[in-house]
């Protein structure tokens, strides 16, 4: 007798599900015992602690934020790491306490950019060792893509433009940085501002007085 598929789960149904057509669950394969170890697992080899403070947007002496590599899709992605080598559950009182006051100042942040309606917290952890916590903004407006879903329509969307993904690393860098730490997130260089009618004013141009 032939195995009945499994049944889809209910998610498939939800309007943020970002996908249509016909599926049918994968397989369970088998559990793994022992897991293989994650990406930087030992401190020699952890991109975290070998990356130097400006591939930051924003650091001060124990904590630092991180953009992705590439324009996101979203408005918004950022990662909140420890400056130390630790996991989550490793993190002693005072970085315990200053995560959730760390979490708190990049959600505000990030939410204070135009186009973001609300800010996703995650933290998964099975990738890499060095506890990183993602920041994920929901566009304004884009009911679509509430709730769980929201990862995939990062991956789903199309980039957002250079010049706005530096301008908002900027500014929640400079937001961060109203409560200490220092912005390393530069604005984008003003380009319209090349041709050769709006350079520099002359000098007598600046003698206003
Ligand atoms: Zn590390």
């Amino acid at each position: 007798m032939a195995d009945s598929p499994t049944p889809l789960p209910a998610f498939t149904t939800w309007p943020s599900f970002p996908f249509e057509g016909t599926f049918s669950v994968k397989a369970l394969e088998e559990p793994v015992d022992p897991e293989p170890t994650r990406k930087g697992e030992d401190i020699a080899d952890c991109a975290a602690c070998q990356a130097p403070d400006d591939a930051y947007i924003w650091v001060n002496e124990r904590w630092r934020v991180r953009a992705t590599e590439k324009p996101p899709g979203l408005p918004m992605v950022l990662l909140l790491e420890p400056r130390t080598h630790l996991d989550l559950g490793d993190l002693p009182n005072l970085l315990a306490a200053e995560l959730g006051v760390m979490t708190v100042r990049v959600e505000r942040a990030i939410r204070s950019l135009d186009n973001v309606a609300r800010v996703h917290v995650n933290r998964w952890g099975d990738g890499t060792a060095h506890m990183h916590m993602w920041f994920m903004a929901r566009p304004r407006g884009a009911l679509q893509m509430r709730g769980t879903f929201l990862p995939m329509w990062d991956d789903i969307l199309p980039p957002i433009s250079e010049a706005q993904w530096k301008e908002s690393l900027a500014m929640v860098a400079a937001w961060l940085a109203e409560f200490g730490g220092t912005a390393l997130a530069q604005p984008p260089r003003i380009d319209w501002q090349a041709p050769a009618k709006l350079s520099e004013p002359a000098p007598a141009e600046l003698a206003v007085e």
